[in-house]
């Protein structure tokens, strides 16, 4: 073939926005209500349209851009594997994937010393959940109603937040439990110990009436992340992970959205020093340069299938651009001193700044979270916490937030929405003036909001 086609040729932003709107299903949208924006590029924590307006992204995408977009190194590590060898079944071995499992097990907790790779955070959490219950011989699995663990048939049957409703019934073996959230409690608590101890009690209470000897593994958020950023007590993770080793029950960890510099760790489990079974990762891990996703196994389930094969395998397992691009990010994590750079933000910038908003808008019910990982929850009251916009909100409900969330796009800020909560969620790379930056923007948007909850 001689030069380039026109399908090498840019198109322009009518373009792009035309064959989007003919050929492109979007997931989670009624089609015809959305108008998606053309994005034509993106550096460090800033992405931009076709006329060249800059957005600071405080939503990392779907919380996955960790080291920042278009980095130089994950960039020149994609193309130098591309032109060495793009693909290569999981039967072979290969360099990059070698590299990318040894780095990754080096950095997990104590005897999580294999990785599974999938393509992504749901693959991830179906062989986990595969892997427990065949280890164990039991088939239950416990799982959080404040959750979301992916879209596929049985990522999505665990997941506890309204996404599943229009896949019910689910899977059977799914049994639903509260994990803390002192904000709302579900046990009528008033302080994070209250709240941790009786977390525990009722994960305890419903393993006897269930039957510990039927339930294969307990999956939980080590930090919640899209329902609401909710940061465990200290002493429940090591709580749940007493309660596993009591009942032989194996603890899987999602960590897709929590891990790799998320909360300040490589895993968010290393604030509390407890060590998972399993761990699920994705995102961060290359920041979704290229789709990667996996699970982190402990040597005794890893053991499970020493002799016995593992049921369950994926074409582009260990992708060789996925892997290289891994192998990339860890080193630019380590070199650039990104994870405490993360734990900074959270402690010195992100933290107090988000604190000092919510002693100035009235709509601000509760602020929490750490690392790059925080919300801002909005009510109506303080009082009475009446959530900014109903539970699960749509159209007319939802306009509070979708005021708030206008109020920040039209200022160049971009932020992660989710029910009555706006994430503040950019890359860990972004720096201490930008994210002040952005809180200021964010401070004009609250106004909005306040406006909003004092109007009925
Ligand atoms: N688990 C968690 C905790 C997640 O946040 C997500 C994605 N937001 C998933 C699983 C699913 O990951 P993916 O979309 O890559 O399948």
């Amino acid at each position: 073939p001689a030069g380039p086609t026109a399908a090498h040729g840019r198109l322009d932003e009518a373009e792009v926005r035309r064959l989007d709107r003919a050929h492109v299903f979007h997931s989670w949208s009624a089609q015809a209500t959305i108008d998606p924006m053309p994005v034509a590029g993106a550096e460090g924590s800033w992405f931009w349209d076709h006329s060249g307006r800059r957005y600071l992204d405080f939503s990392s995408q779907l919380v996955n851009v960790n080291i920042g977009y278009q980095h130089p190194k994950l960039v020149a590590a994609i193309q130098e594997q591309a032109g060495r060898l793009l693909t290569v079944s999981p039967a072979f071995a290969e360099e990059s994937r070698s590299r990318a499992a040894a780095m990754i097990a080096e950095r997990a907790p104590g005897a999580l010393n294999k990785v599974f790779f999938t393509n992504g955070g749901a693959e991830a959490v179906e062989n986990a959940v595969r892997m427990a219950r065949l280890h164990t011989g039991r088939h239950k699995v416990m799982a959080a109603y404040r959750s979301y663990h992916g879209a596929t048939a049985g990522a999505i049957a665990l997941t506890g937040d309204p996404r599943r409703w229009a896949s019910e019934p689910g899977a059977a073996g799914v049994v639903r439990y509260w994990g803390p959230y002192l904000y709302r409690s579900a046990f009528h608590a008033t302080t994070e110990q209250e709240e941790c101890e009786r977390a525990l009690q009722h994960l305890r209470d419903l393993v006897m009436v269930e039957g510990a000897q039927t339930i294969a593994a307990i999956l939980l958020e080590s930090v919640v992340g899209t329902n609401g950023i909710l940061v465990p007590p200290d002493g429940y993770l090591a709580g749940v992970r007493q309660i596993c080793d009591e009942f032989g029950i194996v603890m899987v960890a999602d960590e897709v959205m929590a891990g790799f510099g998320r909360c300040g760790e490589w895993f968010a489990v290393d604030h509390w020093d407890v060590e998972p079974d399993l761990i699920t990762f994705a995102k961060g891990v290359n920041s979704g340069y290229v789709p990667l996703g996996g699970v982190l196994i402990s040597d005794e389930i890893a053991a499970t299938f020493d002799h016995r094969p593992f049921p369950g395998g994926l074409t582009y397992s260990g992708h060789p651009l996925a892997c290289a691009s891994a192998v990339a990010s860890i080193e630019v994590f380590e070199e650039e001193g990104i994870l405490a750079h993360a734990r900074h933000l959270g402690d010195d910038v992100i933290g107090p700044g988000l604190r000092e908003l919510a002693q100035r808008h009235s709509s601000v019910g509760e602020v929490r979270g750490l690392g790059v990982f925080w919300a801002v929850e909005l009510v109506r009251d303080r009082t009475t916490r009446e959530p900014l916009v109903p539970y699960n909100a749509t159209g007319a409900d939802a306009a509070p937030m979708n005021a708030v969330v206008g109020a920040c796009k039209e200022r160049g800020l971009w932020p992660f929405a989710h029910f009555n909560r706006i994430h503040v969620v950019p890359p860990c790379t972004t720096s201490d003036e930008e994210v002040r930056h952005g809180l200021a923007i964010l401070d004009e948007a609250l106004l909005v909001a306040d406006e909003q909850a004092a109007s009925r």
